[in-house]
Parts: C-alpha cells; structure tokens; sequence
C-alpha cells in the first residue's frame, strides 16, 4: 500500500487504533479521529510515524457534521490524497428498549449511522480511483443472540444497506465499499473480563474473544490489492458467531 492514504475513524482505541497500525504497517500514510483521547490518538500517531510513514490525529466527532466532514477534508490537504476509508468509530448502547431515552436514540444514530454516511460522502467526493471505503458493522447486525439489543443492531444493521448502495453508485470509479462485522473482540467497549464476556464466549465456536488485530487483518485485506474485486460484500471476523 506504499504511497496510499487511509483515514480512520475512531483510531485512538480499540478496533480502529489497530487497524490504522496495520495499515500503516502495510505501507499508508494513515490519518485518524477521535472523540475525547488525545493523547492515545497521539501515541497511535507516534507509533505510525516509528514504522517510517506519516501518521495525523485530528479530533472529529462522528455525530458533528462539520467535524466530520472536516475530518476528511484535512487528511486530503495534510497528505495529497485519500485512498481508504474506514468507517470504525462507533457506540455500543444496549439494554432493554424501555430504558432507552430519545437521547439515547438520536446518539447512536448520530454516530453510527449518519456519521458513516456523512464520512463516506465526504471521502467518495476525494477519493481516488480504485478507492476503498470499508465500514465496521457488527455480528449484531446479523443475528441478535439476545436481548437489548434493539438500537445498537438497528444502527449498525443500516450500514449494510449502506455499503450495498455506495458498492452500487461508485463501482464504475473503480471504489469498492465492503462491511466487516466483527464479533466479541477484546476492547475497551466489550472487555474479554468483562461482565458479559462469559455468555458471548459461549455462542463463539471458537471459545474466545476476538483480538481488535484480528479485525484490523480483514480491513488491511480489502483495503490492499487483494481487495481490488471485491465490494458490496460483507465479512465476519467473529470466531463462528453467526455461524
Ligand atoms: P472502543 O470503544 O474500544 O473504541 C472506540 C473508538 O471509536 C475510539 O477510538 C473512540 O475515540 C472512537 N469514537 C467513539 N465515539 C466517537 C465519536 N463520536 N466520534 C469519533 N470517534 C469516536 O470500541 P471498539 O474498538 O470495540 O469498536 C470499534 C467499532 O467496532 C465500533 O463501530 C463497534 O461498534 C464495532 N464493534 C465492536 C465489537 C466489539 O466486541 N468490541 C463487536 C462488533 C462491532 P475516543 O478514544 O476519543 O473515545
């Protein structure tokens, strides 16, 4: 991927923080938001800078239009270009549906779904020929294993049809769109010790948790050259959950 640039969403922690080191590690130049954690957007973007490639923390939330779309904006500026986008900064809201409030609601839309559309139409509008926009969604996209899920799997269950219809209206610039759905993976919003970590390990035929460099191996797939003929496609890396 060397002389690409990827931006990522949500790469201070987790999922996306792996993902912007792995494509980093594959050669890009690799820009990243967050939310509140600075200093971990910054130590990310120290370790990118380490492997010899630039790197670029820019404080974004995903439910600010105008931060999103600035986001973008300044990662075509800082580095020339935009090749790979990678939708990852998400929220995990759960519980049952009569305790949610219509803030609640409004959040995670805001975040999850219209925040991956105002990203995507933002970077399509930039990007290169033959770019990529690849999208984190969930295995509670695919099957809900229980209940409290309703807004979380609502929200993430729109960036499917999101995807299919970005695959379908930029295929002929040669920009691929794909959806990866992870399944438990071991960070800060889903522990591997954490209270409901006992009960998701039990529907993973594999009996583990997920390591967030797991996902961010799928993501450096599609983003690279083993990706140029695949798109509207989704993927689990999730051990056999929805299996
Ligand atoms: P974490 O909570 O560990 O990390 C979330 C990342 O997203 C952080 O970098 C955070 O930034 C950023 N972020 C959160 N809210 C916003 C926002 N409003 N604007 C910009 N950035 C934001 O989550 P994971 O790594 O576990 O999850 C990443 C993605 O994977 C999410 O979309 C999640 O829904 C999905 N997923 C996770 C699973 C899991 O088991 N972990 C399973 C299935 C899907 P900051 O540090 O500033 O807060």
């Amino acid at each position: 991927m060397n002389g690409t640039v990827a931006l990522v969403t949500g790469g201070s922690r987790g999922i996306g923080a792996a993902t912007a080191l792995r494509l980093a590690r594959e050669g890009a130049d690799v820009a990243l938001t967050y939310a509140e954690s600075k200093e971990a957007a910054e130590e990310v973007v120290t370790r990118i800078e380490a492997m010899g490639r630039r790197g670029l923390a820019l404080r974004a939330d995903a439910a600010d239009a105008v931060e999103t779309a600035e986001a973008v904006a300044r990662t075509v500026e800082t580095f020339g270009r935009l090749d790979v986008l990678v939708n990852n900064a998400g929220i995990g809201v759960l519980g049952p549906m009569d305790g949610l409030s219509l803030e609640d609601v409004d959040r995670v839309l805001a975040v999850n779904v219209r925040g991956v559309f105002l990203a995507s139409q933002a970077a399509a509008a930039r990007m290169a020929e033959g770019g990529r926009i690849i999208t984190i969604g969930s295995c509670i996209a695919l099957r809900v294993p229980g209940p409290g899920g309703t807004l979380y799997a609502m929200s993430k269950s729109a960036l499917i049809g999101l995807t299919k219809a970005l695959a379908r209206e930029l295929g002929d610039r040669r920009i691929t769109a794909n959806i990866v759905h992870p399944g438990p993976i071991d960070t800060d919003m889903n522990p591997a010790d954490g209270p409901y970590a006992e009960g998701q390990t039990a529907t993973i035929p594999l009996g583990r948790f997920g390591r967030a460099e797991e996902v961010a191996a799928t993501v450096a797939h599609l983003a690279g050259p083993g990706g140029d003929y695949v798109t509207g496609a989704e993927f689990s890396v999730d051990g056999g959950h929805a299996a």
